[in-house]
């Protein structure tokens, strides 16, 4: 009999590669939504799975929709992926990023430990919880120091999960992943925003508005890291890992390579970058974009998924922004304009 997983935040981007890869082995998916607007699927639209997945409501604020998921659904395997309000913009709406993404998780474990506790979970921790980072590269030993609302409440929901784990011998666990990018990226993330700036600029010329340019992060891409959920959730013993790839760059070195991969020659004049040829702006810098609380140098170890578990990425900086720039340039070419906020 196939597996089942039910997915919170299906329509995100890890929900959906994570949904498309469970569906290529066999798994049946069922996917949690909070409302259904069909405008929230078009990342599995894109990839032609909507028809695929049970859609049920569950939304993280009320604790009956969780468990009427969990019930109707039967899962062997409830996936964590949703959340509110991702880093910074916490702070404009603190007490909901506390509720969705700290007690929601209490919500969830909770409704698990009263259907069936056999249920596996697996909780979406962050590279934030280091924010304010004690060491370089950071490892599972490496000590929280969390700068946002939103880094804050995922720290306790990254406690809680091993929390219920101890005192219920729960199969919970937690993958702490880096930043992962993909083409399915929200357009608010710097990576979408160079990626379909790029493929806008080709179009109409508009320049790309971007923050801190020296800002340093380490990106890997979502499809190898919906691998690594896999593998921490059906490992030997529920415990904590790390997911990164181990390597930085800068938004600078993001857009220098998105420019070299469509041969496009730029140069940069202080914050601003210019193109060879015709002395057009392509890149410009607004002080609006600056983060509030910038966190520290996140570099990522993950020795212990990869010499444990085997994990490894197949994407590295290069294939990764190759994959979003096609996909941007097939959105936004001059025949079809499409919005995938
Ligand atoms: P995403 O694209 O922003 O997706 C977030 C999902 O959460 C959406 O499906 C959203 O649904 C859902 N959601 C928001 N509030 C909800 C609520 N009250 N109840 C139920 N669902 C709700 O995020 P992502 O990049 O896929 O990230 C997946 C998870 O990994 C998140 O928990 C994130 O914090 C964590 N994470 C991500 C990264 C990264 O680099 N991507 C790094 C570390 C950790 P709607 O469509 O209804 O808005």
């Amino acid at each position: 009999m196939s597996k089942r997983a039910l997915i919170t935040g299906i329509t995100g981007q890890d929900g959906s590669y994570l949904a498309k890869s469970l569906l290529g082995k066999g798994y049946k998916v069922f996917g949690g939504h909070r409302g259904s607007t069909s405008q929230k699927h078009w990342r599995l639209d894109e990839m032609g799975i909507t028809e695929d997945i049970e859609f049920v409501k569950l939304d993280l604020m009320d604790q009956k929709s969780i468990s009427r998921a969990i019930e109707n659904t039967e899962p062997d395997e409830v996936y964590n992926l949703a959340a509110q309000f991702i880093g910074t913009l916490s702070f404009e709406q603190p007490e909901l990023a506390t509720l969705v993404d700290g007690l929601g998780v209490l919500k969830l474990l909770e409704s698990i430990r009263q259907v069936n506790q056999s249920i596996k979970f697996y909780q979406a921790s962050t590279s934030d919880l280091y924010g304010k980072a004690q060491e370089a590269p950071q490892s599972e030993q490496t000590k929280f120091f969390p700068r946002s609302p939103y880094a804050v409440a995922k720290l306790y929901a990254h406690h809680i999960t091993i929390n219920y784990r101890e005192a219920y011998n729960m199969f919970a666990c937690c993958g702490i992943l880096f930043n992962h990018e993909s083409p399915m990226r929200g357009e608010i993330y710097v990576t979408r925003k160079i990626t379909k700036g790029i493929a806008l600029w080709l179009r109409e010329g508009k320049p790309i508005v971007l923050g801190n340019l020296e800002a340093q992060r380490d990106w890997g891409h979502a499809e190898d890291f919906v691998e690594g959920m896999q593998l921490i959730l059906n490992s030997d013993q529920p415990q904590e890992y790390v997911l990164a790839t181990g390597k930085t760059n800068t938004v600078k070195q993001f857009v220098d390579k998105t420019l070299t991969y469509l041969s496009i020659p730029g140069y940069w004049k202080g914050d601003e970058c210019f193109d060879k040829r015709n002395n057009k702006l392509i890149v410009t810098t607004d002080k609006a974009y600056l983060r509030s609380a910038e966190v520290n140098l996140l570099v990522g170890d993950s020795t212990k998924i990869k010499t444990e578990l085997g994990w490894n990425h197949k994407y590295d900086i290069d294939s990764l922004i190759a994959d979003m720039v096609e996909a941007d340039l097939r959105r936004y070419s001059k025949k079809a304009i499409k919005s995938t906020n």
